[in-house]
């Protein structure tokens, strides 16, 4: 600022101070003799001035030429750089002109040309991270991996350009199916970025797709701290890891951390059912039957859910038909109008032969909601009552084309599956799984398998059994079903 106004003032001083000498030669009408060889010239105050000029312009060109001539002597001696310097700018020019054509054939989408350019641009400006960077994108549109990768790495070199490298490689790699390197790259990136949330997402579903669960908890923390993911859906989705980590340490026979993860898991996310159950189990093998069933209490209380009894029954083991139907008691009361509630109600009485009770717990879901096991349990019903075959086999028969009730259905792509899975078995997509409804109900069948040994015990063969006989069939068909593992839909 002072400097500027220093200048400006010593610009308006040599004004004034020329003008003053202009006015000074003109008023004082002297003139100038000037003697060149044999001739005389004699010049005006004016005249002398212009003739000063002239001489000054002639002198700078003069100076210029002989620079020149300079400079290509010294070439001549050997020395480039001289001759170099004067054409640099024109290359520069003619390097920009073909990163300007390159940009504008990437935007309009044609790869080659655009990779061409960018060659040019790049060996004839010396920019090296511009120009690498602009192949590189232009080699990725083109489908050019190697040319890709060439010079992604180039662009590891510098700083500034370091992670667009990095980002640009995993995509080579993801494009060429190695995504183990991928997966590396990624964890590398975050190193750098941390906040970055694209990167953040990548290496997520690479760790989920290569079962990586306890690095995919940590990248997940690693989105919650940087603001990307709201509290609760964390604590969701580190529920799902949780719990796969633990299917992958009991596969690999570490029970005791797999029972930590699963009850992690559960502390984390209490209204996960598969969560919950597995939490059960874990307890119940730790010997704390109370806590196992407190954590099957909650789950039911955010939705009843056939799983959650069978593993509620199974804290239990020896326990007498009317023992289990009294330790179900608070949880039926929990949502006593539920259409699963009613259900797992009339199981247990059917279990505990009080087959009128098993009637009116179901009520009319036979007719509101004509589901595989309503009507399953009203042909157990009508069988425990004594009534005739054929009217057992008339439920039987309805129920093997009935819809099948809630299922694990994926809410992307509606596939709908044998039992809970972190990732959809149809389209990977990671904790998409709800109970629900499925309006279609054609699929692989998680029930009509288990309806089997009830249908076959109620088919009269030859030797027809006494009716006694089939009723304790039945019952304990009932139990084992309680008692087994969880109990897939129905
Ligand atoms: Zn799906």
């Amino acid at each position: 600022m002072f400097w500027t106004l220093i200048k400006i003032l010593f610009f308006v001083a040599v004004v004034i101070g020329l003008a003053y000498g202009a006015g000074q030669v003109m008023d004082s009408g002297q003139t100038v003799g000037l003697q060149i060889f044999d001739m005389e010239f004699v010049l005006g105050p004016m005249q002398a001035l212009i003739a000063l000029v002239a001489a000054l312009v002639a002198l700078w060109l003069v100076l210029k030429l002989l620079g020149l001539s300079v400079a290509v002597l010294r070439f001549m001696n050997g020395d480039e750089t001289a001759i170099r310097r004067f054409f640099t700018r024109n290359r520069e020019k003619r390097g920009l002109d073909a990163l300007l054509s390159s940009m504008i054939a990437q935007a309009e989408g044609d790869g080659k040309a655009a990779i061409a350019k960018a060659e040019k641009a790049h060996k004839l400006l010396n920019r090296p991270v511009m120009t690498s960077l602009l192949i590189a994108q232009s080699a990725e549109m083109k489908g050019n991996t190697d040319l890709a990768i060439t010079h992604y790495k180039a662009l590891l070199d510098d700083n500034r350009s370091r992670f667009v490298g990095v980002q640009g490689l995993i995509r080579a790699k993801l494009d060429a199916g190695d995504t183990e390197k991928a997966r590396a790259l990624a964890v590398k990136a975050l190193e750098m970025q941390p906040a970055h949330e694209r990167t953040q997402n990548t290496l997520l579903d690479l760790q989920t797709a290569a079962e990586d669960w306890g690095g995919a908890r940590k990248t997940l923390m690693v989105k919650k701290s940087s603001g990307h993911l709201p509290r609760d859906i964390w604590r969701r989705r580190d529920a799902v890891l949780a719990l796969q980590e633990a299917d992958k340490l009991a596969a690999k026979g570490e029970l005791g951390r797999a029972r930590e993860a699963a009850i992690e898991a559960n502390r984390l996310s209490p209204d996960l059912v598969p969560a919950a159950v597995q939490a059960a189990q874990a307890l119940v093998a730790q010997g704390k039957t109370r806590y196992a069933a407190g954590a099957i209490r909650k789950a039911w209380k955010a939705q009843p859910h056939p799983e959650l009894a069978a593993a509620f029954a199974a804290i239990e083991k020896d326990e007498s038909p009317t023992q289990r139907l009294s330790r179900f008691g608070k949880l039926l009361k929990l949502h006593p109008d539920a259409a699963e509630t009613r259900l797992l109600k009339a199981e247990l009485l059917i279990a505990a032969e009080d087959f009128p009770a098993a009637r009116r717990a179901l009520g009319d879901l036979y007719e509101t909601a004509p589901t595989v096991r309503a009507l399953t349990i009203m042909a157990a019903i009508e069988r425990g009552e004594g009534s005739d075959d054929a009217v057992v086999r008339g439920w039987l028969a309805r129920a093997l084309t009935a819809p099948r009730g809630p299922q694990w259905v994926c809410d992307k792509c509606q596939h709908v599956h044998a039992s809970w899975q972190a990732i959809c078995e149809n389209c990977n997509a990671f904790d998409t799984l709800t109970w629900r409804d499925v309006p279609d109900s054609s699929g692989p069948s998680a029930t009509q398998s288990e309806l089997l040994p009830l249908i076959v015990g109620s088919l009269p063969g030859p030797d027809k059994p006494k009716p006694e006989d089939t009723q304790e069939q039945v019952v304990e068909a009932e139990v084992e079903a309680e008692d087994g593992e969880p109990r897939k839909a129905g």
